[in-house]
């Protein structure tokens, strides 16, 4: 899955997934990447999130929703992301995935769990994009 946000010069903020499915694919799944919430989420005036791992299991707890959510309340990308995947972890210790997260002035973060998950940035000041590596 590639889950994308995007922030344009007057604030407003979107996010979307493209996910071939293929790991998970069985008839008829949809998976977790087109669910509102599950897959990505944003909101503008608190920020994004993307998601991608185990689709089956991460749509259960609506991951970029509740990390949205705990930003609205004041909570920083970093807490907000590695909260969401702890929720899912606590119970299903084996699952694999991860989420990042976007405020509205850009600060990022990214949380995983079962691997190593990398995400990259761009932004209006960035000559080029960079990598971020976030190890569980
Ligand atoms: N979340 C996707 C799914 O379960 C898989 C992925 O992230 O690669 O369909």
């Amino acid at each position: 899955t590639i889950a994308m946000a995007v922030i344009d010069k007057a604030g407003h903020i979107a996010v979307g997934t493209s996910t071939n499915g293929a790991t998970f694919k069985i008839p008829g799944r949809v998976g977790d990447g087109p669910i509102t919430g599950s897959g990505a989420y944003a909101i503008d005036e608190v920020g994004a999130c993307g998601a991608t791992g185990d689709g089956d299991i991460m749509m259960r707890f609506l991951p970029c929703y509740q990390v949205v959510e705990s930003m609205r309340l004041g909570i920083e990308p970093k807490a907000a992301a590695r909260d969401a995947i702890s929720r899912i972890a606590r119970k299903y210790p084996n699952f694999v995935g991860a989420v990042f997260a976007v405020n509205r002035r850009g600060i990022h973060a990214g949380a995983c769990h079962g691997w190593t998950f990398q995400y990259s940035v761009r932004n209006s000041v960035s000559e080029d994009v960079e990598i971020f590596t976030i190890h569980p």
